[in-house]
């Protein structure tokens, strides 16, 4: 594909051409390829962390206030330019430019929450600890940060990441998805705009290579990945290994659960949008609903029918669409095949969204309908793995207990949801479950950029979620500072026993 545009890297405050290898980029609505993402080799990832590392002394010491600046006009400048940043995710994600407005929205909150980071950095004081002692905390900042970030939010994920790391006086490497490279870098583009000095935030395109030049190279301190389970796994235990320190955000598979007293017109609609937005690929959707009763399983069904028969699928950019493709052909293969599987594990399949009809032109898109099914049981791999698609599961139990053990038992735990009336059944539900975030009558409870994201079990490798307090956190180590000034000309007694204030 030599006549295809190669999208580069990002390093030192200039774009640079990739090395040898690279890889094609699809627009998944036509199955186009819209051009070429170079694959950084490990010289290229090693030239970006020494441009970092260079920057590290002087952003570091750059007040605080004016490191937040740069986060005020970064802002300013997302929103100047936000419709074509969404063109851009659009294009090689495929999700409604709509939803792509929704995830640019979210990352701009989290540069705003960053923009806040003299408040945030003031650290803690206590004075006379003992006789003319005062001691303080600060947060410094670790040196160089990575992060690495999934297909799926290629605006949004990487903003819960780099902007709070710099605003904290740290200088980052980013290694956004091949799939959909082309928003991140236009973006890091903006950041060095609104007045990011060279080497403060770098971008590498590129796959394991690069991930393993990162997780290993000493220069880096901290590591923040999200993607899927395993590879989460594999970049905790590495980056781990080599004394870094590591937050690793995996994969989910989220239930809400639908009470007998819950308002199910609201209930239905909310999961219409939890399941289908996005095409599925949201790692707070909901793939799996959890009735209680069997009359409760039959009205959610019968509106969730009726819902889909009205869905639109087509091409992200189309107006009055629903629901775009899938990302790839390969990803639309294995969710294809995860349809196939659950029919012959025995699961009912209600709505088929195989071969959905879609308009000329897109025939080669990986477009994928809405798919619902009926009695899928926990032994079922639909009900184990996660899917990432227009996947809805309906499992029918006959208690709250029973769908809080379901929940409780699965490997992951990002996040999970109820729908009820009842505000002791919610409440007991909110405090019990084991879920790191839990929606009551709100199906995507994804905590806004000021608390911090995380999930837990299987979804979550290392102590601290994403942005928001847990991220300033993850981004400054606490210095703890003692200080005495013993009055002038008094002379004190050497003392051997550990000092308190008995
Ligand atoms: P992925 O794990 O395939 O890729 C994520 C990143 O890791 C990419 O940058 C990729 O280049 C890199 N990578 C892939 N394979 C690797 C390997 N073997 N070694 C080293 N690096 C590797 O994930 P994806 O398909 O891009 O994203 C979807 C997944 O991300 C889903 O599982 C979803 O649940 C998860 N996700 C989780 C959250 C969360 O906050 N918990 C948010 C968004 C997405």
């Amino acid at each position: 594909m030599p006549n295809k545009h190669t999208i580069g890297h990002f390093i030192d405050g200039e774009l640079i051409s990739g090395g040898e290898r690279a890889q094609d980029v699809y627009n998944p609505a036509t199955g186009a390829v819209e051009r070429r993402v170079a694959l950084a080799d490990k010289t290229t990832v090693e030239a970006a962390i020494a441009s970092a590392h260079r920057a590290f002394p002087a952003w570091r010491n750059t007040p605080p206030l004016k490191r937040a600046r740069v986060m005020s006009k970064l802002k300013q400048l997302l929103e100047q330019h936000a419709e074509h940043i969404c063109q851009l995710i659009t294009n090689e994600h495929g999700k409604v430019l709509s939803d792509a407005m929704g995830e640019l929205q979210r990352g701009i909150e989290n540069v705003e929450y960053a923009s806040y980071a003299p408040e945030l950095l003031k650290g803690e004081h206590s004075r006379n600890v003992g006789p003319a002692i005062d001691s303080w905390s600060e947060f410094q900042p670790l040196g160089v940060a990575a992060g690495i970030t999934p297909f799926n939010f290629p605006a949004m994920v990487p903003l819960w990441m780099w902007p709070l790391a710099v605003a904290c006086g740290n200088t980052f490497v980013l290694k956004p998805s091949e799939r959909d490279p082309s928003s991140t870098l236009f973006i890091a583009q903006l950041a060095f705009e609104a007045g990011l000095p060279p080497g403060v935030l770098n971008v590498v395109n590129g796959d394991k290579e690069a991930v393993d030049t990162l997780l290993s190279d000493p220069r880096v301190q901290a590591v923040s990945f999200v993607g899927s389970t395993p590879v989460a796994e594999y970049v905790y235990a590495t980056g781990s290994a080599h004394g870094k320190r590591v937050q690793a955000l995996g994969g989910a598979k989220n239930h809400a659960v639908v009470m007998p007293d819950a308002d199910i017109g609201n209930a239905v609609n909310a999961l219409m949008g939890a399941a289908f937005g996005s095409c599925g690929e949201r790692c707070m959707a909901v793939p799996l609903m959890v009735a209680v009763g069997d009359a409760t399983a039959e009205a959610v069904i019968a509106g969730l029918k009726a819902q889909i028969a009205t869905m639109k699928v087509g091409p992200g950019t189309a107006a009055g669409v629903d629901m775009g493709p899938l990302v790839t052909r390969q990803h639309f293969d294995k969710v294809s095949g995860y349809v196939a599987q659950g029919v012959s594990e025995g699961a009912l399949l209600l709505v088929d969204g195989r071969g959905v009809a879609v308009e000329p032109g897109c025939e080669d898109g990986y477009y994928l309908g809405p798919c619902l099914f009926d009695h899928v049981k926990p032994g079922m791999k639909i009900y184990q793995e996660e899917i990432f698609g227009p996947v809805l599961g309906v499992v029918r139990v006959q208690t709250l207990q029973q769908a809080m053990d379901l929940i409780d038992a699965h490997e992951y735990g990002n996040g999970t949801c109820i729908f009820t009336r009842d505000g002791e059944a919610a409440r007991y539900f909110s405090d019990h479950i084991q879920v790191g975030m839990v929606g009551i009558n709100v199906p995507l409870p994804v905590p806004v950029a000021y608390h911090s994201f995380g999930g837990w079990k299987r979804s979550l490798f290392g102590d601290l979620g994403a942005y928001g307090p847990d991220g300033v956190r993850f981004y400054t180590r606490r210095k703890t500072i003692t200080q005495r000034w013993p009055a002038s000309g008094v002379q004190e007694k050497a003392v051997f026993n550990f000092p308190s204030n008995q």
